[in-house]
């Protein structure tokens, strides 16, 4: 069995962005980038799209699954190791804590590695609804991802068709109306779930129509290899009658799957199953066990702000482990009230001062004055 200060469990921007920030504090870090994890290859979500066209350092886009590529050659860079294996089994319940690897998992087998830290950056995964033609058109047509693909030229001044009635189809409604002709969003039922306040800008949108009692059963297009799609088949669902309608876009907000199984019953989760971290930390209920990305982010849910969380839970993990380590200071994970107040550690560790129990590595959260 192998013991190391920290491991990251998950391969997408958050988990390299931690990786970087960790392995430059020479943390040595162990990176679990799984074997198609959730049904996703190595990389996480980005490796199921083409172009990325808003991550910042790219004025030309860069393809997806390059992307992710830069950004485990940049973790293994500085000395991060990465297992390309999945976490099948954690135990948080005491310290250090225990992990296993799929296959490997049974009652009888010893844990895989053990660690005083973990970052959890699991992601999550867009809801699929299996239509007919869904697979022939998925990023020929169909995403699940306004806010990433809309801006495309296939989409431009088209008539363009959002599934799903919360927050997130009204949101991408009106963001998609920037760029279509006309946007209808399907719902399956007779009202909306998304918040009064969304609710009634979405409704009173000029290009946006809201069909509810509506659903998708099967999309059309262009019978050749790359082909578009160019119609939806769609019923309403009270009187049965099928129409085929022109559609250049059809895009899924029915909601995501964290992937927070692993986890679950022991790090604190909401309603819908996303990690709960104090607002604009990385920190969970369990000290020591940081998450950040998707799994814990069912709001923006962009590359960017995986990377940026997972700057943030690089930088409070390694205040974590110098803290453990610190003989004299006692573990402090402040509370939500203690950290609007003055922090012991905050005062300890100021702008450019270095612990005299940190060996003299350089940690990036000691320039930063809130840690
Ligand atoms: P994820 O990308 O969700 O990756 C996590 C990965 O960790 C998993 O996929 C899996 O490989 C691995 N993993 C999971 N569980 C385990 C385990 N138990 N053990 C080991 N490994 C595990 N965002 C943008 O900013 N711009 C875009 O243009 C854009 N386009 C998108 C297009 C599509 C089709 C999709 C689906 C998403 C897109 N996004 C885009 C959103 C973006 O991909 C996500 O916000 C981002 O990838 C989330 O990063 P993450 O670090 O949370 O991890
Ligand atoms: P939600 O789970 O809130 O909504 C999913 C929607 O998809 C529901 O209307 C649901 O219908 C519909 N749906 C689910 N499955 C199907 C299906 N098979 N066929 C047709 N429709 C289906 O997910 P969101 O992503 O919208 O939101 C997730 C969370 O994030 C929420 O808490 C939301 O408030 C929050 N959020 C907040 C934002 C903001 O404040 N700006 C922006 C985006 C998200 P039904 O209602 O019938 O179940």
């Amino acid at each position: 069995m192998v013991h190391n200060k920290v491991v990251i469990i998950g391969s997408g921007p958050g988990a390299h962005t931690a990786a970087i920030y960790l392995s430059r504090a020479e943390l040595k870090p162990v990176l679990y980038e799984g074997m198609l994890a959730n049904g996703t290859a190595a990389g996480g979500q980005l490796t199921t799209t083409t172009d990325v066209e808003n991550f910042p350092g790219f004025p030309d886009g860069i393809n997806g699954t390059e992307l992710m590529e830069h950004m485990r050659k940049q973790s293994a860079r500085f000395g991060t190791e990465i297992i390309t294996e999945t976490i099948s089994k954690l135990d948080l319940s005491q310290r250090p804590f225990k992990m296993w690897t799929e296959w490997n998992d049974g009652p009888d087998n010893p844990p895989a590695r053990t660690a005083d830290a973990v970052i959890i950056a699991t992601g999550a995964n867009a809801r699929r609804l299996d239509l007919p033609g869904e697979e022939k058109y998925w990023q020929n047509g169909i995403s699940a991802c306004a806010v990433c693909d809309g801006a495309v030229p296939i989409f431009r001044n088209k008539p363009l068709y959002v599934i799903g009635g919360g927050d997130s189809a009204a949101e991408e409604a009106m963001f998609l109306a920037k760029y279509g002709s006309s946007v209808t969003v399907l719902v399956r039922r007779d009202k909306l779930r998304a918040s009064k306040a969304m609710a009634n800008r979405l409704l009173s949108h000029p290009k946006v129509t809201v069909r509810f009692n509506t659903v998708a059963v099967e999309v059309l297009g262009e019978d050749k290899p790359m082909g578009l799609m160019t119609n939806l088949r769609v019923k309403d669902t009270i009187t049965g009658k099928e129409e085929v309608v022109d559609a250049n876009g059809l895009f899924y907000a029915v909601g995501h799957d964290p992937a927070t199984a692993l986890v679950k019953g022991q790090v604190e989760l909401d309603n819908e199953g996303y990690i709960i971290t104090q607002p604009g930390t990385s920190y969970t209920n369990i000290r020591g066990v940081f998450a950040c990305g998707d799994v814990q982010d069912k709001k923006y849910r962009q590359a960017i702000t995986s990377a940026g969380s997972g700057c943030i839970a690089a930088l409070e993990a390694e205040k974590y482990l110098a803290e453990s380590e610190s003989p004299e200071s006692e573990e402090t994970r402040p509370s939500a009230e203690d950290r609007s107040t003055v922090q012991p550690a905050a005062q300890e560790v100021g702008r450019g001062e270095t612990k005299k129990d940190l060996k003299g590595t350089t940690g990036e959260y000691r320039q930063n004055p809130l840690l």
